[in-house]
């Protein structure tokens, strides 16, 4: 059924409407509204945003859209533009008068008719009720021979010029009017540009104190330029202007942010965006201008959907201020108004059609002339503007050309500074150039976090979109250890935390020396320490650490960075090599983990609503038998002569790990009658990281030879709290009585059963979290290879029985912060000292 949608400035109004609609139609019409707007602060795309989310759910069959006056009907008509090309014409801006209009078109609707019919009976609501009063219809004007036309001269009053959040703001206004409208710097002798195009706007560099001219023509003209007047002469003027040259962007110097510690290190640099990688182009021309145009076309629609979706996600993520919430809101609108550039997409239209260039070539000059335009600009500030240009851009091309959305290298070394990592993008990062990483969204205990702690890198997560508002080169300062962000900080400051840094490597130096070895308790008790690795670098730093062995090969982050599942073949290369690195030592390899925070190139997800509750581990691994027997006879191969254990993650009921069992005699049995070597059956075990597998260990322990305690999902599942949502990491804590009473019934039934249990998660790796563990009784601990040599410290120092005292009484206290404090009273000096 065809829906509604009012936009109004005023939220009881647009109730009020939707009320007395559903009197007239009944309840079954979808009426969407959208009240409240911003004020003039506010930019027009964050009401654009908010319109364009309360369509999009009810746009089936086609919305129709009321808009009241001036703001909301701009609003509206920037959020039709949201919509790719082909859905917008499914969305219709009415002209009618809102009550009028908005009855008429719910009574039409519910009655089934569609669009077309619905906003002909809306336009046509005013002739009834002008018949009923009696009036005449007003004479039909006729349409206007010439547009008026209209010019402007001032002075630029504003202290950093035309930069680019003030030239956003002149160009959204332009956008609300049907005029053309240019814009000329007089004292620069520069040709007029199009108002419309942030690109040519940015580039007349006008700064303060310059003449410049603006035309109008078109119907609205008069309009336009009085407003354009307003904007310029009163808005964007400051009473309290400075001479000074400010950094808008910027935020004033000595500024301290704070994130989510995520990877320990203290790391000073200039931040550095992404570097795109060059983007290949194979081919540059084409007979077939008029497809490569419609390619154009709908990668920028593509592109415009990706940007909504990344700023609703990282809105979601960030605890964020209503200002920081705004500014970043500023930041997407300008993005916005790139790809939007009207200029760029007319060269983009002139390369394909007159040179018969490919969409991706002619898209690619296009971005690279503004591109080039921005960085003959004197100003420092303008010239790095270049960088919006080019993310905007780079997206698109991703898109035309198939490339891998991979960006990660760093011209020179510095903080990474970027909204959110994927694992991907975290496992290709370079450590030698990448400092430290700071990132608006994330958790520590998500897969990127663990990876960023796994390279040493420092990394604070989480900060906030005021992030993103530091220019590239500020210089900064971050604690992983602490989630500091030090803003410009001042020379004292610098050195006083590099001395702080030298101490910390200095005590990583004696720590990693006495972790070559084994870990002892005081009392003699021998507990395994192994790592957590995801591919063969990090196998080295374990072993360099004093792992005893690989606990944890998380298989799939071996496959992220490629395009597609490495064969049987390739993969006995990759899990040989790792196994080589860490030889005579045991591997322990958990099977593909896919699903939750880990898409895998070359497999297609389906969109799932909750992700880490749907398709993920040995779910996915068996409706895909495929992979899963590729994978298991790949280990079975290197097992032949290495000591290779598997592990099955994700496991909830007990049939799964039967089947995989099954699956797994089956592929050993297959090998044989081929006559591959092959070693005995490997040890397999389940990762117990889902409530339900905990409450049923007693039972899964007969079905296998170990368990690995996976406290990261355990605790997500079990606070359900999802592990990469900052808003909620207060909860992820595997220190919370009620995950530590589901880890000792494991064990509890390990034991019982006569088989060994790991705790593996990140909370491994926490020397507070360590007594605990060795007192309920793991046999191993499974941690990021960064962490060893610290858990092995403390393992010396605990005896046994004073470990097994405090986990009991942890087991019965209220809350992870009370059982920290329980052991910090117990154990403070000895943890501390290590
Ligand atoms: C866990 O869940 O604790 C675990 C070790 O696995 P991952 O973090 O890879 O999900
Ligand atoms: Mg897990």
């Amino acid at each position: 059924m065809v829906g509604i949608a009012i936009v109004s400035h005023s939220h009881t109004l647009a109730v009020g409407i939707r009320e007395l609609a559903a009197q007239m139609a009944g309840d079954a019409v979808p009426i969407a509204i959208v009240a409240d707007l911003g004020g003039p602060d506010t930019p027009l795309e964050v009401d654009a945003v908010k319109i364009y989310q309360a369509i999009a759910p009810i746009e089936s069959d086609g919305v129709v859209v009321f808009a009241d006056l001036g703001r909301a009907v701009a609003a509206a008509k920037r959020a039709l533009e949201l919509f790719p090309a082909a859905r917008r014409c499914q969305i219709r801006l009415c002209a009618a008068p809102l009550a009028e209009g908005a009855i008429a078109a719910a009574v039409t609707a519910a009655g089934g008719a569609e669009l077309d019919r619905v906003v002909a009976e809306a336009e046509n609501a005013m002739t009834s009720k002008l018949a009923q009063l009696g009036a005449h219809d007003p004479p039909d004007s006729p349409p206007p021979e010439h547009f008026p036309t209209g010019q402007l001269h001032l002075t630029l009053d504003h202290s950093t010029g035309l930069h680019a959040r003030p030239a956003a703001q002149l160009v959204k206004l332009a956008f609300q009017f049907e005029s053309d409208i240019t814009l000329e710097n007089i004292t620069a002798r520069t040709a007029p540009v199009n108002a419309k195009s942030i690109n040519q706007v940015i580039a007349l560099g006008v700064r303060d104190g310059e003449e410049i001219a603006i035309a109008a023509t078109g119907a609205d003209a008069a309009a336009a330029l009085e407003a354009l007047r307003h904007l310029l002469t009163e808005e964007l003027t400051s009473p309290n202007r400075s001479r000074v040259p400010q950094r808008l962007s910027s935020p004033p110097p000595d500024r301290s942010l704070r994130g989510i510690p995520a990877a320990g290190g203290i790391a000073i640099g200039p931040v550095m965006r992404c570097e795109p990688a060059a983007i290949h182009i194979e081919t540059q021309h084409t007979e077939h201008p008029q497809r490569e145009w419609e390619f154009l076309q709908r990668a920028r629609d593509s592109s415009r959907a990706q940007m909504l979706d990344l700023h609703r996600e990282i809105g979601q993520r960030c605890a964020v201020t209503d200002r920081v919430g705004s500014s970043e809101a500023a930041i997407f609108a300008t993005h916005l108004l790139h790809l939007d550039d009207p200029t760029l997409m007319e060269r983009a239209r002139e390369l394909i059609w007159e040179q018969h260039h490919t969409a991706a070539a002619a898209w690619k000059t296009a971005i690279e002339e503004v591109v080039a335009t921005y960085e003959h600009l004197e100003d420092p500030l303008l010239r790095s503007r270049s960088a919006d240009v080019w993310d905007v851009g780079r997206r698109v091309l991703q898109l035309l050309t198939g490339a891998e959305p991979v960006c990660l290298l760093l011209r020179e070394p510095g903080i990474l500074v970027a909204p959110e990592l994927t694992p991907s993008e975290i496992a290709q990062l370079d450590p030698e150039r990448v400092l430290g990483i700071c990132t608006a969204a994330g958790c520590s205990i998500s897969h990127s976090g663990i990876l960023g702690r796994s390279l040493g890198i420092p990394m604070v997560v989480g900060v906030g979109p005021e992030l993103l508002h530091l220019s590239g080169g500020t210089a900064i300062a971050i604690d992983g250890g602490t989630g500091q962000v030090w803003v410009d900080p001042h020379p004292d400051q610098i050195e006083e935390l590099r001395r702080r840094r030298e101490r910390q490597l200095a005590t990583a130096r004696d720590l990693r020396q006495a972790a070559q070895n084994p870990a002892v308790a005081a009392d003699g008790h021998r507990l395994r320490v192994m790592a957590n690795i995801s591919g063969v670098a990090e196998a080295r730093i374990a072993m360099q650490n004093g792992a005893e062995g690989v606990g944890i090969l998380r298989s799939e982050f071996l496959f992220l960075a490629r395009r597609r599942i490495p064969s049987e073949d390739e993969q006995v290369e990759l899990y040989r090599a790792i196994a080589n690195a860490i030889d005579p030592h045991p591997l322990g390899v958990r099977i593909l983990d896919i699903g939750g925070d880990k898409p895998m190139p070359g497999i297609s997800l389906p969109d799932e609503d909750n992700p880490f509750l749907g398709w993920r581990g040995i779910r996915l691994l068996l409706d895909r038998p495929d992979l899963l027997r590729a994978q298991l006879r790949a280990l079975l191969r290197v097992g032949c002569d290495r000591p290779v254990k598997i592990l099955f993650p994700m496991v909830a009921r007990l049939q799964e790990i039967r089947a995989a069992r099954d699956i797994l005699t089956e592929e050993w049995e297959n090998l044989r009658r081929q006559n591959v070597p092959l070693s005995e059956m490997p040890e397999v075990g389940a990762m117990v990281e889902v409530p339900a597998a905990a409450l049923m260990a007693e039972r899964l322990a007969a079905a296998v030879d170990f368990f690995s305690i996976g406290t990261n999902d355990l605790t997500q599942y079990a606070m359900a709290a999802d592990r990469t949502n900052s808003k909620v990491a207060a909860l992820t804590d595997a220190l919370e009585p009620a995950v530590l009473r589901l880890v000792a019934e494991t064990i509890a039934a390990a034991k019982r059963a006569g088989i060994w249990a790991s705790v593996c998660g990140e909370l491994a790796a926490d020397p507070v979290a360590v007594p605990i563990w060795m007192g309920l009784g793991a046999h191993e601990l499974s941690l990021n290879p960064q962490a060893i040599p610290m858990v092995k410290m403390t393992i010396s120092r605990i005896r046994r029985d004073e470990a097994e005292a405090i986990a009991r009484e942890a087991l019965q206290l209220e809350s992870a912060i009370a059982v920290r404090e329980l052991v910090r009273s117990r154990l403070g000096l000895t943890i501390n000292n290590c």
